[in-house]
């Protein structure tokens, strides 16, 4: 390796971004990983254990001279803003019991033991001294290479950022522009078709003369499938995309009933047990009000009425969970990560997709755990039937390779419900 290939340290880098007097050091150890680290972001040997410790675990006792790691005394976590952080840990000396933060914030309070000549580095590194304490006090670091938005940026090409307040978007506006992209998208999309509405059909089990509500049909594509099942269907809707399925009913009777709907409104159009079923497909994670409509859709139900819904799958899907694939334009599946980001965060989630064409979207999501769902169910008497995660079969492993070896077949993208009306139990 020749001087000019060297990678520069990851740590020096993520640094540099905020700390704008920081000087990058070239890597020495890990250079060939994803984060390659400079001698003074290496590790360094406790004391104590004999152990060799990543640097914001260990701390340095200036009076005995000891270095200490997490694993051999107890460790205090103190919040506080510096460089690309919230937080740090301070370890207890193992000697005197004195508290010593981890190396990587006495770095940036100046309080390394390379910093203040207690150690000399072994190996030639730049040692960044920082400027006076008040001065470093006084500076606002944005922490933008902190926690989850580090990890995104090694490569995911969606963006997304969890919102406070809804003020400044139209769920409604954003559903009719998004409507355009969905009603040109492929017909036949893989997850639809083989994996989400086999299951919604089994689960529903359309019987002849049932009368059935299509809770955000959208297009109408699953409502015509009922209605050729011997389904009578209403099917609502909010978005442009109801427009569509009207023009197609127009086309082609079969007798669905279209309603333009807001799914938390169902009781201003429909009497108490007016439905035997009620279907919601993949739209309850994009309602804002999920607990209006689930009370809706119960009172609007017969009793021992069945209500299935699909969703995308709270803890394995967008936002609870993200993947890229390392490096990006891989074609294998060896190459993608999943990571999950925060199954519990419930605000909702604005995100762009379609970055790199030219129509790039913005859409919104509402996040919420397994048990907000299935919570919501048992206080409107909605009894658990049968949950079903839809995983890739052996067959569709062999059709669709690139979407299922190593990833549909590992975890579910989708979880679907079905439930039953018992008002007394
Ligand atoms: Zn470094
Ligand atoms: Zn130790
Ligand atoms: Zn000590």
């Amino acid at each position: 390796m020749t001087f000019s290939d060297k990678p520069l340290c990851f740590y020096c880098s993520e640094y540099a971004k905020v700390a704008k007097d920081y000087s990058v050091n070239f890597a020495s150890k890990d250079e060939n990983s994803f984060t390659p680290r400079c001698f003074l972001h290496w590790k360094y040997k406790c004391d104590k254990c004999g152990g060799m410790i990543h640097f914001n675990g260990i701390s340095w006792c200036s009076t005995c001279k000891k270095f200490t790691c997490v694993s051999c005394t107890e460790e205090k976590m103190v919040r506080k803003k510096f460089l690309v952080y919230d937080y740090y840990y301070s370890i207890s000396c193992h000697k005197c019991g004195e508290y010593n933060p981890a190396l990587d914030f006495a770095e940036y309070n100046g309080t390394h033991p390379f910093q203040i000549g207690d150690l000399k580095p072994a190996e030639d590194v730049m040692v960044w001294i920082p400027i006076s304490k008040e001065e470093i006090e006084a500076q606002e670091f944005p922490h933008k290479a902190w926690g989850s938005e580090r990890v995104l940026s090694l490569g995911k090409p969606t963006t997304f950022k969890r919102l406070d307040t809804l003020k400044d978007y139209n769920p409604i506006s954003i559903w009719d522009t998004l409507a355009a992209h969905w009603l040109t998208a492929e017909e036949e999309d893989y997850h639809h078709k083989y994996k989400i509405l086999p299951e919604v059909y089994r689960l529903l089990n359309a019987e002849k003369g049932d009368k059935i509500l299509d809770v955000a049909c959208g297009k109408g594509d699953l409502a015509r499938g009922l209605v050729r099942r011997g389904a009578i269907v209403t099917g609502i809707d909010i978005s442009k995309m109801l427009d569509y399925a009207i023009k197609t009913e127009k086309k082609e009777k079969l007798g669905i009933n279209y309603l333009k709907l807001n799914a938390e409104k169902l009781t201003d159009k429909f009497e108490r047990s007016s439905f035997d079923k009620v279907v919601c497909n993949m739209a309850l994670m994009d309602i804002e009000d999920f607990k209006t409509t689930i009370n809706q859709i119960s009172y609007i139900l017969k009793e021992n009425g069945i209500f299935v819904f699909s969703i995308t799958h709270p803890a394995f899907a967008f936002p609870a969970c993200t993947s890229f694939r390392v490096p990006e334009d891989s074609q294998r599946n060896e190459d993608k990560l999943r990571i999950l980001l925060d199954y519990f965060d419930e605000r909702p989630a604005v995100f762009t997709f379609g970055i790199k064409s030219s129509r790039a979207l913005q859409a919104l999501t509402f996040q919420r755990p397994i048990s907000s769902y299935l919570n919501e169910l048992v206080k409107n008497n909605l009894i658990l039937r049968e949950m079903s995660e839809p995983k890739a079969s052996e067959e569709l492993v062999k059709k669709f390779p690139r979407n299922a070896y190593l990833d549909d077949d590992l975890w579910p993208d989708f979880l679907i419900v079905k439930t039953v009306k018992k008002s007394n139990i």
